[in-house]
């Protein structure tokens, strides 16, 4: 076991700098370990246009940043690393050439929303959960059902025993594996930890799958939605929110045990569900998968225990509800940059409690059986159905721009749009294969 804080020199031969885009591609350039300081204070250099590259290697156009001038530098982040042995991989910051936090940094944007909430007083546990499909060399799905059954671990379990020792190799503590619904489909949950380390783990924990499924020669897809008729892989989002040692979400005298405090958490959330929408799910295939009857979520809505409820309140068992209350936020999937899902989040729920805002009725029921009345009456309005109209939430949040600043704001916008005028017109079964494989 090789995980790296502190550990000097890297115990590598390789150091991958990994950073993910606005697109929600992690892009990464590799140094011999030698120079590995060098990467770490200089940094490596790389071009702007990153800023603006979408989920299909095309750029946008936002700032300036699309031209072939202009640089900024990688800065490797050592103490984040993590490396089995021989080769590393290390969170990269993107910096300015004169070592200034460079403005479409994503690392950076989530490290700011983590020190605005720790002013606060406030403390944000994280982690996501990651599913994928995977097949077999001669296109067989390395399970075939029955959902979540012993009989589907057994099959599949070559690819989850990889799994789990390769990020315990990587120092990553895991917290379940199993079979997921569709043939194929697996899932891998890990421990919680602040919010930049979640969205790193995150990273890592994608790698590990490719990098296993490679070493079995499978295909593995993490996209969002494989063919039109599966169901879909997400990377729901687990929240919790703390002041000192008190979880806000648990023990209160609020809704379902919440303190007031986690209640406008919340209620910020849910006031900036549509824009969050856009932020976690990039691909235009991100909404075939969103929809009613698939544990996605369809409508904007907060529940206990609600699997089509996008914002779903966790007691968990009563002896762990101080430590585990959470909340999971569902529309988020592996398109979605994990640096700006978390930034995101923290962004809208701070703003819940700086306005003091009020959270709506708990939706106790799958929200597609009310009709469209009582929907109305109850404030549940239909999440964005499309790439374009997400972002369209997505201009239209001052919370986010104010967040993210106007660089990266118009950054993601600008690739949203181009990606989302790429598939215009594209047939579902086309749009799918495009995308199986990019995430
Ligand atoms: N596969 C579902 C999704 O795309 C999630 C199923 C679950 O609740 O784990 O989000
Ligand atoms: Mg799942």
């Amino acid at each position: 076991m090789v995980r790296s804080p502190a550990v000097q020199p890297l115990d590598a031969e390789l150091l991958t700098l990994v950073f993910v885009d606005n697109g929600g591609i992690a892009r990464a350039k590799t140094v011999p370990a030698a120079r590995a300081v060098y990467a770490a204070t200089a940094g490596i250099g790389a071009s702007t246009v990153f800023a603006v590259f979408d989920g299909l290697d095309v750029m946008g156009s936002a700032h300036g940043l699309e031209v072939p001038t202009g640089d900024m530098r990688l800065r490797a982040d050592l103490e984040a690393a993590v490396s089995d042995g021989t080769w590393a991989l290390v969170p990269a910051d993107l910096v300015d050439t004169e070592g200034a936090p460079w403005p479409a940094c994503s690392r950076a944007f989530a490290r700011r929303m983590e020190e605005a909430a720790a002013t606060r007083g406030l403390r944000l546990e994280m982690t996501f959960e990651t599913e994928w499909i995977a097949r077999r060399a001669d296109g067989a799905p390395v399970h075939q059902q029955p959902a979540y059954g012993l009989e589907a671990t057994r099959a599949a379990g070559d690819v989850l025993l990889g799994v789990v020792r390769r990020l315990q190799l990587l120092g990553i503590d895991v917290d379940q594996v199993h079979p997921e619904y569709a043939p194929g489909q697996l899932e891998v949950s890990v421990s919680r930890s602040g919010a930049v380390a979640a969205a790193d783990r995150a990273v890592v924990v994608r790698d590990a799958i490719r990098t296993v499924g490679r070493e079995l020669g499978l295909f593995t897809s993490l996209s969002p939605k494989v063919a039109p008729d599966a169901l879909g892989n997400g990377t729901h989002l687990h929240i919790s929110l703390w002041r000192d040692d008190r979880n806000l979400f648990a023990g209160g005298d609020g809704r379902r045990g919440m303190t007031a405090e986690g209640e406008q958490f919340l209620a910020g959330l849910l006031t900036a569900l549509d824009a969050l929408v856009a932020v976690g799910c990039a691909s235009p295939v991100s909404y075939l998968r969103l929809g009613p009857g698939r544990w996605t979520a369809a409508y904007a809505c907060w529940g206990l225990e609600n699997r089509e409820a996008p914002l779903r309140l966790i007691q968990g068992s009563s002896v762990l509800r101080a430590a585990g209350a959470n909340v999971e936020l569902k529309t988020v999937d592996a398109s979605g940059n994990p640096y700006l899902v978390v930034g995101a989040v923290i962004a809208a729920g701070l703003e819940g409690l700086d306005r003091g805002l009020t959270l709506q009725a708990e939706c106790e029921i799958d929200p597609a059986t009310m009709s469209e009345g009582q929907r109305a009456v109850a404030g549940i309005a239909p999440l964005p159905v499309d790439l374009r109209a997400a972002t369209s939430a997505l201009r239209d949040s001052a919370v986010l721009r104010q967040a993210m600043g106007d660089v990266l704001h118009d950054a993601l916008i600008a690739v949203r749009m181009r990606e989302a005028g790429d598939a215009q017109g594209v047939a579902d079964v086309d749009l799918c294969e495009r995308y199986r494989f990019r995430y």
